[in-house]
Order: structure tokens, then C-alpha cells, then sequence
């Protein structure tokens, strides 16, 4: 297999990730999923013409030169249904959300008004046909699709599918994700510290960058490297639709994990990017799974997750929107770079003098270094074919926080 950048190491995943199905949920717990079919609104919004404002419902004719004395002859309330019909020189008192009696055509703010003695009000201005009157239908109409499918359920999609009562919505099925770690250099959390020992942290991040994207996934825990346990493993992992292993991928001879899966039945995709950190992450399928091979390196493993397993969890959701947000920042020195590799840089993101974002490395980008992953807003993207980025110089920036995604990569690679 020849050279493999990021880009088409992501569209190869990619063309193995599709959604898996619906399932009914409430609504409630539907934050963060995907609308699998349309829905349509159960009746006008609002139901009737409600006034805008809290003020007067009156006859816009009535207002030739103004200030106009005009009789009060009603109070109405939000959930009021008003009793008359307004007349010549009549108004009514009404609040915002409550319906426009019958006989008026518009509201006028009471900042425009003054009380006067005997239910009467003083109008201090004229006002246009419609004004400050929210037309029946005018936020939604009986039957329309508010939501199409393919909608991510946000906050405000939450308050749309409450207005017309969808006490159940159906969504894409989340995946079942498994995580396992292999190497005999691994301590569990839950073991006592052996000095000789390398302690389990990618299966605790892989995790909760899974829990991320609203996937509670399965921990199984750590492989020795050795044959016939990782087979064990393995075999288990491929009853998920996802499988990620950290560890064990590159190329050293108790690097079990590839024969493995293939002996499992899995065919294997690719297994090097041309990216830094990363190379070592491999991709393959069964019938039934996915499965990543991830680096050891606890910041390669999290960076091969953001480019290659995050956009097909997404795909595998239903989402459209399969890529981190991206955002241009100056760098504030320069970097360096890796020769025909994609290279992640963990930056941190400030403000400049004028307002532009400012990229700020971590420190040491040692792929071992997972502190300078952990203090970073952003991986900041030096493309293959750059020749380095000077101070000042624009980058692009991929965000690691946030429910907010994007269709594109956000970055342009060639080799
Ligand atoms: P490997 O990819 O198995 O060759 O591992 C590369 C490096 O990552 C080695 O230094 C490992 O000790 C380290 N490593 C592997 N797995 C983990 C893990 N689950 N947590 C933390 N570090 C790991
Ligand atoms: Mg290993």
C-alpha cells in the first residue's frame, strides 16, 4: 500500500460507516441524536392572532391625529378568550401571548399610551394595519415539516419537538463501541503501582471521547500481548459494532493485534497515514464491525480518534455534520514540520491585539506527552506538502471541545 494522507485514510473509513437503524426514544433523553424522520407540526403556531406586546388592541382608523382618548371595555389575558368585538373609539387592555379581539387590527405598546380616568387611555401615536400582532400560523402552520430528518436534536430542536408534542422521537441507533488495550506494560486503574509498569490511560481516554459524542461505550479491559489472549479478546470486541484497540498495531514482532483480527475474519483497510502523531493506526472491517487499531502512544491514539473514529461514530449516527469545527488562528511562532506527513500540533488559543485568534503550542509534542493534550483547545493542522508555518503565518485549527460540527475536514492535504 502506498502513501495513505489523512483525507483518504478518512474517506476509506468513511465508506464503511452508515447508520444502523432507528429506534423510538423519549424525549427527554433525545439530546445530542438525529432525527430519522421528518416531523411536522400538530396545528398553527401560535393558534390564533396574539398581540406582540403588553398594550391596547385597537382600531388602527381610530388613530387619524393622534393623542386619541379611547374607552377601555375589556381586560385580556394570555389563555383569555376575549367576549366583544371592538367598535369605533373602543379598545381593549391586553397582554403579550393573548388573543386579538375580534374588530381590531392592531396593538399598540402601553409606552405609547396614558391612562386616563373612567376606563378610558390616551393613544400617543398611530400605528400601521398589523402592528405588534403575531399572525396565527405565523411560527409554524398545521401540517408543515418543522424538523426534517437529519436534524441534530439541540436545545432549541428540543423546544420545536415539544411544540408539537412529540413526547417520542425516532432517531438513528447509537453504535456500541468497545474499548480494549493491549500490552504487557499495562497497569489497570484499579492495580497498585508497579514502578516497572506503564498505567492504562488510553482506554480511559478513548472513552470519554466516545462519552463525547453521547456513546456510553464498553471497557474490556487490557490484552497481554500474546496470541491466543488477544484472540479471546479480539473475538469478543467484534460482537460490537465498534471496535477500537489501543496498542499493538505498528510493526514490532509481539505486535499481535493485526494477524489476529485477520485470522478473525476481519479485512484490514490500511494500517500507516502519513500523519504525525499517528502513523501507526490501522482500520479494517468484519461483516459486522468496525475496528480501529490505534496507537499506543496515548496522543497518537487521541489524535488518530479525532480524524478517523469520531467522523464515522458521527456517520454511524446519522449526523451530516461528521467533522470537528475548524477555525483559522495566526500562529504565534513558528513551526516545524515533519516532512510529507500531516502533522497535529496541540495549541492553545488566545486573542491578539486586533481580535484575531492567536495558536500557542502546549509545549513538547511528543507523542507520549499527553499533559500537553490535555491543556489544548485545538490541534492545529500543518498540511504534508508544507514547508513549515512562520509566526503570524494562518493556520487552521480543529476545536477538541464542543457539540458543534461541520461537513468538511476544514483542511486541504495533498501528497
Ligand atoms: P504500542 O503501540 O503498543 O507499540 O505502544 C506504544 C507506546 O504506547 C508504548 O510506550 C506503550 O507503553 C504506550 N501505551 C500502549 N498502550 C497504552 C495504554 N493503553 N495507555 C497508555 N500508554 C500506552
Ligand atoms: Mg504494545
Amino acid at each position: 500500500m502506498g502513501n495513505l494522507s489523512v483525507s483518504a485514510a478518512q474517506a476509506i473509513v468513511l465508506q464503511h460507516a452508515a447508520s444502523l437503524g432507528v429506534e423510538r426514544v423519549k424525549l427527554e433523553e433525545s439530546l445530542g441524536r438525529v432525527l430519522a424522520e421528518d416531523v411536522r407540526a400538530n396545528r398553527d403556531q401560535p393558534p390564533y392572532d396574539v398581540s406582540a406586546m403588553d398594550g391596547f388592541a385597537l382600531r388602527s382608523a381610530d388613530l387619524v391625529s393622534p393623542p386619541t382618548p379611547l374607552n377601555v371595555i375589556e381586560d385580556i389575558k394570555a389563555g383569555d378568550k376575549p367576549t366583544q368585538t371592538l367598535s369605533a373609539g373602543q379598545c381593549a387592555r391586553i397582554m403579550t401571548g393573548a388573543p386579538v379581539p375580534v374588530g381590531a387590527d392592531a396593538v399598540i405598546r402601553v409606552e405609547d399610551t396614558r391612562e386616563l380616568p373612567d376606563d378610558r387611555v390616551e393613544i400617543l401615536r398611530s400605528v400601521a394595519v398589523g402592528n405588534d400582532i403575531r399572525r396565527r400560523g405565523e411560527g409554524m402552520r398545521d401540517g408543515q415539516v418543522v424538523l426534517a430528518a437529519g436534524s441534530e436534536i439541540t436545545p432549541g430542536v428540543i423546544g420545536v419537538l415539544a411544540t408539537v408534542k412529540a413526547a417520542h422521537v425516532v432517531v438513528y441507533r447509537r453504535p456500541r463501541v468497545a474499548i480494549l488495550s493491549t500490552g504487557n506494560e499495562l497497569e489497570g486503574l484499579d492495580e497498585p503501582i508497579d514502578p516497572s509498569k506503564i498505567p492504562n490511560s488510553n482506554s480511559y481516554a478513548l472513552m470519554a471521547q466516545v462519552q463525547a459524542l453521547g456513546i456510553e461505550p464498553v471497557l474490556l479491559g487490557i490484552a497481554r500481548d500474546d496470541a491466543q489472549e488477544l484472540a479471546g479478546f479480539l473475538k469478543h470486541g467484534l460482537e460490537f459494532d465498534v471496535l477500537l484497540v489501543s496498542g499493538g498495531s505498528s510493526v514490532g514482532v509481539h505486535d499481535y493485534v493485526r494477524p489476529t483480527l485477520e485470522a478473525l475474519g476481519v479485512s484490514m483497510h490500511f494500517w500507516r497515514v502519513e500523519m504525525r502523531p499517528g502513523h501507526p493506526v490501522a482500520f479494517g472491517t468484519s461483516d459486522t464491525s468496525l475496528v480501529f487499531g490505534l496507537p499506543g502512544n496515548p496522543v497518537s491514539s487521541m489524535v488518530c480518534f479525532e480524524q478517523f473514529v469520531l467522523p464515522a461514530l458521527r456517520r454511524m449516527m446519522g449526523s451530516a455534520r461528521l467533522f470537528r469545527r475548524t477555525l483559522k488562528a495566526k500562529l504565534a511562532h513558528p513551526v516545524r514540520i515533519y516532512p510529507r506527513r500531516t502533522e497535529f500540533v496541540r495549541v492553545v488559543l488566545s486573542r491578539d491585539t486586533t481580535g484575531e485568534y492567536l495558536a500557542t503550542s502546549t509545549g513538547t509534542q511528543s507523542s507520549g506527552a499527553l499533559i500537553s493534550m490535555a491543556q489544548a483547545d485545538g490541534l492545529l493542522v500543518v498540511p504534508a506538502t508544507s514547508s513549515g508555518i512562520a509566526e503570524g503565518e494562518w493556520a487552521t485549527v480543529q476545536l477538541l471541545d464542543g457539540t458543534a460540527y461541520q461537513n468538511e475536514p476544514g483542511f486541504e492535504e495533498s501528497l
